[in-house]
């Protein structure tokens, strides 16, 4: 089995749900007393979040590459970033090792074109619904048509994630909010819904959409174990 290095604290309430993921997966696969060999590198978040305020992704690349780093020469084979937005910096990272990253994108991506959804919805942070780094992919790697929620629903679906989400406070009211966004996306022609923050599957399940929902943090992980138990390099 290969060690599966993971970059994480962005939040930590995400990470300890790819940690369940990865052991979970494993064990189904491999049997009750298997569990996943892996590597966390877990930031601080409030020095995350105070970074991307600032709008400073030099130093944030700077540190992620250097979290990339330490997984690698501590013996991770592959290596996973536990949340979408980090992803604005993956092309950096993979370019500083010689591990493969395994892009939060391209499996989601993988996924929706295997369902035969070609319009797809997108919720997560401001910096994943307004940048580039995420939606291109889609769209220039996967020919997928991605609606993001109007500037108003962007900034409440943020708000959650920041103020609620990543301290693990999960309300009632925001799941409404959230279903309501859902409910918008899907009569503007979304066939599939991305959770694209990987908190986002703590708030909103299966029932808040009429919509097949992806949840990148499921999907992630398991297409990680895959990877760890299919092109293994170590015994
Ligand atoms: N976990 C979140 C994501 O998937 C947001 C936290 C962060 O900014 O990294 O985008």
């Amino acid at each position: 089995m290969n060690v599966i290095g993971l970059i994480g604290g962005m939040s930590w309430e995400s990470s300890a749900e790819y940690y369940r993921i990865l052991n979970q997966g494993v064990r189904d696969r491999k049997g009750p007393t298997v569990s996943a060999r892996c590597l966390l590198w877990s930031f601080d978040f409030s020095e995350i979040e105070a970074l991307q305020n600032q709008g400073d992704w030099d130093t944030l690349t700077f540190k992620m590459t250097q979290a990339a780093k330490a997984l690698e020469s501590g013996g991770a084979d592959v290596l996973l970033i536990c949340t979408n937005t980090m992803h604005r910096m993956a092309d950096d990272i993979q370019a500083a090792i010689g591990i493969p990253l395994l892009h939060i994108a391209d499996s989601t991506a993988e996924k929706i074109q295997e369902s035969g959804i070609t319009t797809i919805g997108l919720l997560g942070t401001a910096f994943t619904m307004e940048q580039t780094f995420y939606k291109n992919r889609l769209v220039e790697k996967y020919g997928l048509n991605v609606l993001t929620p109007d500037e108003n629903d962007r900034a409440e679906v943020h708000r959650i994630i920041y103020e609620e989400l990543v301290s693990g406070i999960t309300t009632e009211e925001s799941r409404k909010i959230y279903r309501d966004v859902i409910a918008r996306l899907i009569e503007r022609g979304a066939q599939g819904i991305i959770l694209g923050c990987t908190e986002i599957m703590l708030l909103v399940k299966i029932e808040d959409s009429t919509v097949p929902l992806f949840d990148t943090t499921t999907i992630h992980a398991q297409a990680a174990v895959k990877l760890a138990l299919e092109d293994s390099s170590r015994e």
